[in-house]
């Protein structure tokens, strides 16, 4: 089979590259604040904030105005479409303020999931019709990477032939589309923690997702160096009656990775799926120290493990708004340490940082 194929000329090529090093860069990671209006009002309704266009704006000022010293430990931050063009309460639009503390802003560009027919609950992510326009003018407007997530799910048949071959697919497309308008894709094959599961079947799992990924990335002729992954830590499934050591699944994490993910990639930033403040860090720490090779950044793309205490401890109240920035840079701090290595576990108090973060089914 001779394979014709052309990779970006190679300005575009180091763009890419260059984007996707500076988000990776050592001991710094990304703040994932692009959770839909819904998911977002799940948020709030939490801390008994209702989800309003003022209210959304509110926190998210909040987070984008923390001290300066935020971006030793987060290196960009995911926004939904609405933030990419909201101002701050003073007129100054969000993406200035990110600008101002040069932090790198994403996109995410998916537009959430839909069922797949046949499936055993199984899903795909849809957004991609009229995604190169709009990637081109989140471009224009500032934005330097993207995300698209898609969902796998452990069941007895499942992650099918068809859900993983689809949502591989989805995902070199949406790549390939990125990369044409001078976006680097975060690709975000999420492998639910819902289930029974043990480690080993997890690990199994998550191995043949990212083997079905990166064979769809080679086929859509996607230029690696200038990617990110957004994988799950292999963890066993959230109702296991086994309790693992972090460590073991750190080790079962890298060894995963080692059998599927390139050394071209430049870095792998770890959703937190559920996990709590505190578990998150650690495990990310144990990551970083677990043995094996690791030609990657690993780092984290967190949304509810930075966020949980950032929320409890605003609850929507003028008068807390310092008090949840020094939550964000604590736990921002942690898990730059966490990405290095060097997380003291319980060195990190935060509001919640031993609160549950699962959410069954999880939808973004
Ligand atoms: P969590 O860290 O809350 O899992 O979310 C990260 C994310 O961006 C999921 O798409």
């Amino acid at each position: 089979m001779t394979t014709y194929f052309t990779y970006p000329p190679p300005e575009l090529q180091k763009e890419l590259a260059d984007i996707a090093n500076a988000v990776a860069a050592p001991g710094k990671g990304i703040l994932a604040a692009d959770e839909s209006t819904s998911t977002v009002g799940k948020r709030l309704s939490g801390v008994g904030v209702e989800n309003t266009e003022e209210n959304r704006r509110d926190y998210r000022e909040l987070l984008f105005t923390a001290p300066d010293d935020i971006n030793k430990y987060i290196s960009g931050v995911l926004l939904f479409h609405e933030t990419v063009y909201q101002k701050a309460s003073n007129g100054t639009p969000m993406m200035d303020l990110l600008k101002k503390k040069k932090l790198i802003p994403g996109i995410k560009v998916d537009k959430g999931v839909v069922p797949l027919m046949g499936s055993e609950g199984e899903c795909t992510t849809q957004g991609l019709d009229d995604m190169s326009q709009r990637c081109a003018q989140y471009k224009k407007d500032g934005c330097q990477f993207a995300k698209w997530r898609c969902v796998l799910k452990i069941g007895r048949n499942t992650p099918s032939y068809h859900a993983m071959i689809e949502n591989a697919n989805v995902l070199a497309r949406y790549a390939s589309i990125c990369q044409m308008n001078g976006l680097v894709p975060i690709v975000e094959p999420e492998v639910l923690p819902d289930g029974d599961h043990d480690l080993d079947r997890a690990q199994k799992v998550t191995e043949t997702v990212l083997a079905f990924v990166y064979k769809a990335l080679n086929d859509h002729h996607v230029y690696l160096e200038g990617t990110l992954l957004k994988p799950n830590m292999v963890t066993a499934g959230q109702s296991c009656s086994k309790k693992y050591k972090a460590s073991e699944q750190a080790a079962a994490t890298v060894t995963c990775l080692m059998r599927t993910v390139p050394p071209a990639v430049p870095g792998v930033t770890f959703l937190s799926g559920g996990m709590t403040e505190e578990d998150a860090s650690i495990m990310l720490s144990e990551v970083n120290k677990a043995p094996g090779k690791k030609p990657w950044a690993l780092t984290f793309s967190f949304g509810r493990a930075l966020q949980a205490s950032v929320l409890k401890a605003w609850s929507g109240k003028k008068e807390n708004v310092e008090a949840a920035q020094t939550e964000l840079m604590n736990r921002a701090k942690a898990n730059s340490e966490a990405a290095l290595g060097k997380y003291e576990p319980g060195s990190c108090k935060g509001a919640a940082a031993q609160a549950d973060q699962f959410v069954k089914n999880h939808a973004y």
